[in-house]
């Protein structure tokens, strides 16, 4: 006990202070930012002018839980897919709003393609690449004015692989007369968040009302990304997208984006995420879909598929028995979820535990709604399985996988079947 006699505090993510955005496309709409969840968001890797091959991408990515999904829509052959694919996903049941990814030539394609433009339920606009000159303005304006003639929400999407040089030239010119300068990286952060606050408030003047506009300043480095985003939320209430551009592969990518994602959302930084994961060969794109929902579940903030508690296993467990075990109950609840989430509400908060031997199998079980204990090294060949944290019963031979996969199905149907 400690002597203030005080209780700890709970640790959770602050509360979130932008104002609700709103994207509708038909009759239905999804809120993003205020108290609205932290939305999932992920982006397609096929040709967008393979409608067909673009459809099965997103459905798959919806279906991981995915709640907007980007499609890049850079020529006016993927401006025609647009609204094939739309169609192809109702066909398919899948009404996942499509955002359209705009640079360069946003404006025309928004202009001479109004299906697309209607298709859409959100454009993405990077001020960045809209357009030099004289004909930034207009060009971003012809953008924005599809936006109200749609009724479409947009993201203003700044990213400093592609930041608008005008504008970060000004500022080095600026910064070069300070007295003290500051770093160059002080101002490219400087840039983008000014980019980003600018062409909102632009937006709005061209009649765009606020409640359709999200930001984003994304960049590469973890460190960057908090600077950026805690001086881009101090400045604006818009709602804001999330993300760790170019993140990398596999465990690098995973780890930056966890790490840079968790510190903002834990701060109540953040609406919307995306992991930017470049696949690995042979793995499937709906993987960062799974590391963005498994960041949100992490930290309490959603929850998308019952939680697996393994142990990492040691000196107890030298059979490979118990990791094949534990892998092959994620990946069966993980592909029981897009059928079980219509049909068993409140299955996803599920605790299922799958552990290693006696010294913390039997106590973790018990914490757990199900879980299995599999003999470790030297016990007798059993495994006990708790349920609502009593002993229920023990599995024994060859088929303990497949009876254990019964029997979570079974308590799955009993505790959140519809009555
Ligand atoms: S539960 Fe048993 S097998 Fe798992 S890590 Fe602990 S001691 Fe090792």
């Amino acid at each position: 006990m400690n002597s203030e006699e005080q209780p700890i505090a709970v640790a959770e993510p602050r509360a979130r202070r932008t104002r609700q955005a709103r994207v509708a496309w038909g009759s239905r709409v999804v809120t993003v930012g205020g108290d609205a969840p932290v939305r999932v968001q992920s982006m397609t890797n096929t040709d967008t002018v393979d409608a067909i091959g673009t459809a099965i991408q997103v459905k798959e990515l919806a279906q991981a839980g995915s709640e907007f999904v980007r499609i890049t829509v850079n020529t006016p052959e993927a401006a025609q897919a647009v609204p094939y694919i739309r169609e192809q996903l109702d066909r398919m049941g899948q009404d996942v709003p499509l955002v359209g990814d705009f640079h360069y030539n946003g404006h025309r394609l928004l202009t001479d393609f109004p299906a697309c433009a209607e298709a859409l339920s959100k454009y993405r606009i990077n001020p960045g690449n809209v357009g030099k000159g004289d004909k930034k303005d207009k060009q971003f304006a012809q953008m924005i004015e599809a936006a109200i003639r749609w009724d479409k929400a947009v993201r203003i999407g700044v990213n400093w692989g592609s930041l608008d040089q005008e504008l970060l030239a000004q500022l080095m010119d600026a910064n070069s007369r300070r007295a003290q300068p500051w770093e160059g990286r002080q101002v490219m952060y400087e840039a983008l968040i000014t980019s980003a606050i600018e062409s909102a408030r632009q937006a709005e003047a061209l009649g765009l009302d606020g409640s359709q506009i999200i930001l984003s300043c994304k960049v590469s480095g973890v460190q960057d990304l908090i600077a950026v985003y805690r001086e881009l939320s101090r400045r604006c209430d818009y709602a804001l997208h999330l993300g760790l551009t170019e993140a990398g592969m596999g465990t690098k990518g995973t780890v930056a984006s966890a790490t840079a994602l968790s510190i903002l959302l834990q701060e109540g930084i953040g609406d919307t995420i995306r992991v930017s994961l470049t696949p690995q060969p042979g793995e499937a794109r709906t993987q960062e879909v799974v590391v963005a929902s498994e960041i949100l579940q992490a930290l309490g903030l959603r929850v998308f598929v019952p939680s697996v508690t393994a142990c990492p296993g040691c000196g107890r467990t030298t059979s490979t028995t118990f990791q094949e075990l534990a892998k092959q109950i994620d990946d069966y609840l993980r592909a029981q979820m897009p059928v079980w989430r219509g049909r068993y509400p409140g299955v996803e908060a599920m605790k299922v535990a799958v552990m290693g031997c006696i010294v913390n199998g039997p106590g973790e079980s018990k914490h757990a709604d199900i879980g299995i204990s599999l003999p470790g090294t030297g016990e007798a060949p059993a495994a006990p399985v708790f349920i609502d944290g009593e002993k229920a019963m023990t599995l024994r031979g060859d088929n303990i996988a497949r009876e254990f996969h019964d029997i979570v199905e079974q308590y799955v149907q009993r505790r959140y079947g519809v009555r």
